[in-house]
């Protein structure tokens, strides 16, 4: 059945988030939203030495061995303002993936003391050339001075939606963290639940909050790890056709027994919630912060939605544009979240429901096996 297209408009919490300011290494109003979600509703809210946050929750009784820890990150590929170096002329930090050839003649945004201030990328260092090297610093012809250390941004406004998709500045990974903050507000109202939700700084630097956390044990040794992304689509993983339970990213692949148990508890909603549809497969696009969970001996796993305009590059008009995701898929992934941590199938390492068909398979077979051997 087709999912159900979203009528009620989109969540206010995914609407706030994709508003805010954010860039590596700068993600104080992101953690500033969570910090007053926070208190607003009596949650524990707790950082590590990196600045990383971590909400747990947990309602009724002790009931899983093994909680989930969803974990996904506040920054976007973004600039940091550097310093003035002229009345009109800014220098600026880049940071993340994004091709040099879509910087020059770009308009930007960064936002000081309660305001944007507008600018237009001038010159990049180091400048485009035919072998691609990662940007460094912008020079930017900017409406006003802009202070030190403000996140910078593509100058776009504020989230619009077109047809059942929502476009933003940032999606990446801003949407992951609203799907969290969502998820913790339904699971309020649940009599049994256990989750905890990590949030990580400066991953699209290369996850070095998650690698951080991950030293740290930041996340408790005993939990099941999820990291949540908003990933580029692919031609076999398109916007629109549900979450996405990944087998592994572009570096790895993650703990089987973790996705089987993402993948059991999709289908068990999916049997009960006829609107809920998924999708499990490779994301091989980029590499996410799970490969780090893994690498540090967590059991972990992913999941995604598909996203439009990776890194705000347009790939078909070769322009910077604001990244988008469906706003069915976004909602599906929340449902899929609640589902993980109100199940009552239990994470126990291993995947039960595989061993049993491999056990099945071998009980029906034996007799056959063992007869015709004999005739070899
Ligand atoms: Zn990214």
């Amino acid at each position: 059945m087709a999912p159900k297209r979203t009528q009620t408009g989109p969540d206010p919490l995914l609407v706030d988030l994709l508003s805010l300011p954010t860039a590596p290494f700068c993600e104080g109003y992101v953690i500033d939203y969570l910090r007053r979600f926070c208190e607003k509703r009596r949650l524990s809210f707790d950082t590590d030495q990196a600045g990383n946050v971590l909400i747990h929750l947990r309602r009724g009784p002790k009931r899983y061995r093994h909680p989930v820890c969803f974990a996904g990150h506040l920054d976007h590929p973004g600039f940091v303002a550097d310093k003035m170096i002229g009345p009109r002329k800014l220098r600026a930090r880049w940071l993340g993936g994004v091709h040099a050839e879509y910087f020059v003649g770009s308009r930007v945004r960064f936002f000081d003391h309660g305001d944007w201030i507008r600018g237009t990328v001038r010159s990049i260092s180091p400048p485009a050339r035919k072998k691609r090297r990662p940007v460094e610093t912008a020079t930017i012809d900017i409406a006003a001075p802009v202070s030190p250390h403000s996140p910078g941004m593509w100058d776009f406004p504020d989230p619009t939606i077109k047809g059942n998709c929502i476009y933003a500045r940032a999606c990446d990974d801003v949407a992951g963290v609203a799907a969290m903050l969502s998820c913790i507000d339904r699971l309020r109202r649940k009599k049994n639940a256990e989750a905890y939700f990590l949030f990580t700084r400066a991953e699209e630097v290369g996850f070095v909050g998650a690698i951080s956390a991950a030293r740290d044990r930041t996340i408790p040794d005993q939990c099941v790890v999820v990291a949540v992304e908003t990933s580029s689509q692919l031609p076999a993983a398109r916007i629109g056709d549900g979450p996405i339970l990944r087998v592994g990213d572009k570096s790895s692949v993650f703990t089987p027994s973790a996705t089987a148990y993402c993948n059991r508890v999709a289908k068990e909603l999916a049997e009960t919630d006829k609107h809920f549809i998924y999708q499990r497969k490779l994301m091989d696009g980029g590499t996410c912060e799970s490969t780090a969970y893994c690498q540090f001996g967590y059991d972990a796993t992913g999941l995604c939605i598909a996203l439009g305009n990776y890194h705000n590059m347009d790939t078909k008009r070769r322009r910077i544009a604001p990244e988008f995701i469906d706003l069915t898929d976004y909602e599906n992934l929340v449902r899929w979240f609640v589902a993980l941590a109100t199940s009552s199938s239990t994470y126990d390492g291993k995947d039960a429901a595989l061993i049993k068909r491999l056990r099945n398979l071998e009980r029906r077979y034996a007799k056959l096996l063992k007869e015709s051997e004999r005739r070899l």
